[in-house]
């Protein structure tokens, strides 16, 4: 399946210049997320994996099918002052200013496997801070997995050599 087929990718947003690759188009369609959550899984398959973490929102809509089809369990990283208990956060740019993300203190058990997921790898500023945040708690990260990445920002240099999995390169 051609998954750029599925993405609507809508220019000047979410300011001018940015030509946004909407998801929406492929989640509405249920082959073509069914196939993107299996092709996802066939990348991922043979890494020893506990759990799943995935920063909101569009995190959730990839890592909690894949946790699923892997029998893996799910932890949600979110913006600061969401998560009920306990937590750990970490700075993360934004064009202007910074945001905070967190992690539930006791979501991960040092040493465990943790694979990232993510519907989209753009400079990597999202993942570089969901690395801090597991990393601040002692799992293991094994890789992360993303639908799309945006090659020409070079996310993927700022991961420090982690393994990076992706369905459809622009
Ligand atoms: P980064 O932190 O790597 O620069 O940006 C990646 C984050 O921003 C991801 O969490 C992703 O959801 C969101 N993002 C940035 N650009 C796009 C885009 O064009 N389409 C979608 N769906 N998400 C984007």
């Amino acid at each position: 399946m051609n998954f750029k087929d599925y993405i609507r990718v809508i220019p000047d947003f979410p300011q001018p210049g940015i030509r946004f690759k909407d998801i929406t188009t492929l989640l509405k369609d249920a082959a073509a997320y069914r196939a993107a959550i299996d092709a996802l899984k066939e990348l991922v398959k043979d890494k020893e994996i506990d759990l799943i973490a995935g920063p909101e929102a569009r995190g959730f809509v990839i890592g909690a099918p894949l946790a699923i089809e892997l029998g893996v369990g799910f932890v949600p990283i979110r913006k600061s002052g969401k998560l009920p208990g306990e937590t750990v956060e970490a700075a993360y740019d934004l064009e202007y200013g910074k945001d905070r993300l967190a992690i539930h203190s006791d979501a991960i058990k040092p040493g465990q496997k943790v694979l990232i997921a993510d519907d989209l790898l753009a400079t990597g500023g999202t993942i570089s801070s969901t690395i801090n945040l597991i990393n601040q708690l002692g799992g293991e990260i094994v890789g992360a997995a993303f639908l799309i990445e945006l090659s020409y920002l070079n996310g993927r240099d700022k991961l420090g050599g982690l393994d990076v999995v992706s369905l459809v390169t622009y």
